[in-house]
C-alpha cells in the first residue's frame, strides 16, 4: 500500500532537546507568518535520549541553569541536579506547552532530493520539505573500536546504550572500557557490587571538584567568543575528562578509578594487553562513546569520510536546504547540551526561513 505524502516549509528530524528548540523558533515563525513544519521522531515517546540514559543518571547543572528556549526547567523536589528521568519529562511538557507537532514514532529512513525540496522518507509517509533541520543526535548510533579477537570472546559485550543500572552485572568480573564520563559514573556505581577494571587509552583526568554544568558551559562560551576573535582560550579538554559529580568523587576516594592501559586483544576468556598479562573477564562493558546519528542524510551525498556533514553555521555545504543542530560543537558551541541548544537552533531556524517567509 502506498504510504501518504505530504508537503510541508520545514520538517525537524528528532524531537530530543535540539529539535524542540528548533520546533520553539519556527512555531514564533509560523505565528507571524504562513510557515507550517512538522516534527517527526522515531521515539515511542517524549524526552529524546534522555529516556534511555542510566537510572541514576543527574544532569551537571541544577534545574535553574537548564532551559530551552522560552521555559526554565522546573527544579526536581528534593534534588538540586536533575535526573533524567525529570528531564525526559520537562521535554514531554515543553512540547504540549508549545504546541509542537511531532509526529512519532514516525523513523526517517532517507532524505533524498525531490525537485525543488527535499523528501523525507519514512514507512508512516513521505514529506516534501522546502527545507530539512536534521536534529537526531548520537544515542542511536553507539561506537565501539574495532579490537582483535572481539568475536571470540565468551563473556557479555554490552555498550553505554545497554546499561540501565549495576544489578545484572553484580558479582561479576567487569572490564569498563573509556576514559569519559560514562565510564566514571558506571564504574562509579558498578564498583560496588562486581569487580571492575577500568581501561582507556589513556590516563583519565578528573576535573576539578567545582567544576559543573554551569561552569562547562561558561567555558565553552568564552572559547566560542575568543575563537571569534581569533584568539585561543582553554577548552574543558584542557582542565580534565571527567565531571567529579558526587558518585565519581566517592569511587575516587575508595581508590576505584585508577585506570588500565588498553589492551591488545580479546582471548576467548578474557583481555590480553601488549606485555603479555592475560586477564580473565566475565563481560566488557563498551563505554566509548557515539557517531552522529546521520545515516539517514547518505543518499544526499552530504557524509564526509567521518560520518560529519560540512556546515557553515548549521547549513550543510553541499546541501544548502539542510541543516544540522545538536550533534556537537561542529553545528554550534554547547549546541549538544540542554542551554546550549537554544542558541544554536535560533540561528538554523532564522538561516532556514530567512528565504521562505
Ligand atoms: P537526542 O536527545 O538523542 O534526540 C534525538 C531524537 O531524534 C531522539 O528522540 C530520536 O528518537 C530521534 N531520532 C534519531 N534518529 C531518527 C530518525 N532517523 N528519524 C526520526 N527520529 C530520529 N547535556 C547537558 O546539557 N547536561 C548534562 O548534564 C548532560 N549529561 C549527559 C549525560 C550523558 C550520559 C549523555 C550521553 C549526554 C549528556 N548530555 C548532557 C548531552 C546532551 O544533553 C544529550 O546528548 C542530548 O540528548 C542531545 O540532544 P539531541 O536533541 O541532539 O539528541
Amino acid at each position: 500500500m502506498a504510504t501518504p505524502e505530504h508537503e510541508v516549509d520545514v520538517v525537524v528530524i528528532g524531537a530530543g532537546q535540539a529539535g524542540l528548540a528548533a520546533g520553539y523558533f519556527l512555531r514564533r515563525v509560523a505565528r507571524r507568518e504562513d510557515l507550517d513544519f512538522v516534527v517527526l521522531d522515531a521515539g515511542a515517546s517524549p524526552g529524546g535520549s534522555w529516556t534511555h540514559y542510566w537510572d541514576s543518571l543527574r544532569l551537571f547543572s541544577p534545574a535553574e541553569h537548564s532551559m530551552l528556549p522560552g521555559w526554565w526547567m522546573p527544579p526536581e523536589e528534593g534534588h538540586e541536579y536533575p535526573s533524567a528521568r525529570h528531564v525526559a519529562r520537562y521535554l514531554a511538557e515543553y512540547e504540549r506547552r508549545y504546541d509542537l507537532p511531532v509526529r512519532r514514532p514516525v523513523r526517517v529512513r532517507r532524505v533524498e532530493r525531490s525537485g525543488e525540496r527535499l523528501a523525507v522518507v519514512s514507512e508512516q509517509g513521505t514529506w516534501r520539505a522546502r527545507r530539512v533541520i536534521s536534529a537526531t543526535g548520537s544515542w542511536s548510533a553507539p561506537h565501539v573500536p574495532a579490537l582483535p579477537g572481539r568475536e571470540l570472546f565468551e563473556g557479555e559485550q554490552a555498550h553505554t546504550v545497554d546499561y540501565r543500572n549495576p544489578n545484572r552485572f553484580a558479582g561479576l568480573r567487569v572490564a569498563v572500557v573509556g576514559g569519559g564520563n560514562s565510564a566514571a559514573q558506571i564504574l562509579a556505581e558498578l564498583s560496588l557490587v562486581a569487580q571492575t577494571t577500568w581501561i582507556a587509552s589513556r590516563p583519565p583526568r578528573l576535573l576539578p571538584d567545582d567544576v559543573d554544568g554551569r561552569e562547562l558551559f561558561s567555558i565553552a562560551t568564552r572559547r566560542q567568543r575568543a575563537a571569534e576573535e581569533g584568539r585561543r582560550v582553554e577548552g574543558v579538554e584542557d582542565l580534565g575528562d571527567v565531571v567529579a559529580v558526587p558518585s565519581v568523587r566517592e569511587a575516587r576516594d575508595r581508590g576505584v578509578l585508577e585506570a588500565e592501559p588498553m589492551f591488545e586483544r580479546f582471548t576467548p576468556t578474557g583481555l590480553l594487553w601488549a606485555d603479555g598479562t592475560e586477564r580473565r573477564f566475565d563481560a566488557v562493558l563498551w563505554c566509548t562513546g557515539f557517531r552522529p546519528s546521520l545515516g539517514h542524510l547518505a543518499p544526499l551525498g552530504v557524509l564526509d569520510a567521518d560520518g560529519r556533514v560540512a556546515v557553515e553555521g548549521t547549513r550543510s555545504v553541499l546541501e544548502p536546504r539542510l541543516h544540522l543542530l545538536g550533534y556537537g560543537d561542529w553545528t554550534g558551541a554547547a549546541s549538544a547540551t540542554i542551554i546550549g541548544a537554544g542558541r544554536t537552533a535560533k540561528g538554523a531556524v532564522a538561516e532556514a526561513t530567512d528565504p521562505l517567509v
